[in-house]
């Protein structure tokens, strides 16, 4: 029998707890002790150990999952190989996770440093994308939603929220009859701001002044297909992910994803202005446009909105105060590139358009509450 100290997620919270392992014949023993009390004791089947981790360092992870929890053991300590290697020979410890070069050839040798090398400019440039991408996917719907719940709540303390041009919007958005696998909650706010964002979850912004600028139905379509793009594909939460420090990655890891989201983001503010990569815009306009095009929407509104938004961005170049005002393009770069890219779109696809009247109403409606002053 072998024993040490070793940190310990017990999968039900981010607490690390100080445990005492005790690596035994049949058995992986691990004590949370607190003031000279034992609070908890675990035991693993080391049969059962789902993954072996071992860093650069001395550190071993060992994950286990126990009653659905998602646990992590990980322990400093020089000796936990060898130990592991005694203790449970010709178990999936040994066979499956250690890896240890046995060959004294210098060249196999070098060939692994190169291999090495290759895997850490790999990690660095794509893994960690990769990593936090596989993150939010471990984020279940129903978190994800709760959490965009409460930012939208917080938001919306301290927006003004027209609800007759809300329900109106969320009307249009309805009769664009987009295929949705799940309900989205869309909102008006009262702001001189030209933007439209996307909530983690399933809510979207539109500040009346974007829907100002709009001359008709297909461009607010097109903006809306955008936007919803964006809650379909979770760019959201992945973007956030992304920012994620690796202790909170870690906490999702280990099953505690609520406890992790609660600690990120608390300011809904900043979420406003969330800026997504170009893969992240590219592709909310390309599925936009595929949305436009299933629910026979002239996608022409698409590259219409970003012309005009760009002819005003030219137009107030220089002028500070109203480029602030200009949100959506600080958030959603409108490159040439993503311009000639939805035109191009456009051209290539032969669209069946199909007049919709209910559209046209509940956007000639929607127009006229945002103009409406009320006394
Ligand atoms: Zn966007």
């Amino acid at each position: 029998m072998y024993s040490t100290d070793a940190n310990f997620y017990d999968g039900l919270s981010s607490v690390k707890h100080n445990v005492r392992v005790f690596f035994l014949e049949h058995q992986i023993a691990i004590e949370v002790w607190q003031d000279g009390d034992m609070l908890h004791q675990y035991l693993w089947n080391p049969n059962n150990v789902s993954k072996v981790d071992i860093g650069n360092s001395a550190v071993v992870r060992l994950y286990y999952t126990y009653n659905n929890a998602k646990q992590v053991l990980e322990i400093n300590n020089p000796n936990t190989q060898e130990w592991l290697r005694l203790m449970y020979p010709g178990s999936l410890l040994t066979k499956e996770h250690f890896g240890t070069i046995h060959s004294k050839n210098i060249y196999v040798l070098g060939g692994a440093f190169v291999v090495v090398v290759c895997f850490l400019a790999f990690l660095y440039f794509w893994g960690l994308p990769f990593a936090s991408d596989l993150v939010a996917k471990m984020i279940p719907d129903s978190i994800e939603r709760e959490y965009g719940q409460g930012i939208t709540n917080t938001y919306l303390t301290t927006e003004t929220i027209d609800s007759a041009a809300s329900e109106s919007l969320n009307e249009f958005f309805d009769a664009m009859h987009i295929e949705k696998n799940n309900e989205v909650q869309l909102y008006v706010v009262k702001s001189d701001v030209v933007n439209a964002f996307a909530f983690p979850g399933k809510t979207i912004i539109v500040f009346d002044e974007i829907i100002r600028r709009t001359t008709n139905k297909e461009q607010l379509a097109a903006l809306l297909a955008h936007e919803y793009a964006h809650v379909k594909q979770r760019h959201a939460i992945r973007a956030m992910a992304a920012g994620m420090s690796s202790g909170i990655l870690l906490s999702i890891v280990i099953g505690d994803a609520s406890g992790a989201l609660g600690g990120l983001a608390q300011n809904a503010d900043q979420l406003r202005l969330l800026k997504y990569s170009r893969d992240f815009e590219t592709e909310a306009d390309n599925i936009g446009l595929d949305m436009l095009e299933e629910s026979k929407i002239n996608p022409t509104g698409m590259a219409e909105l970003f012309q005009l938004l760009q002819t005003e961005e030219k137009a107030v170049l220089g002028n500070s105060n109203i480029m602030d005002k200009l949100e959506f393009l600080s958030t959603h770069p409108l490159t040439k590139e993503r311009i000639k890219n939805a035109e191009h779109a456009i051209k290539q696809k032969s669209h069946t358009v199909e007049e919709n009247n209910k559209m046209q109403t509940h956007y000639e409606q929607l127009k006229k509450e945002i103009d409406s002053v009320i006394f």
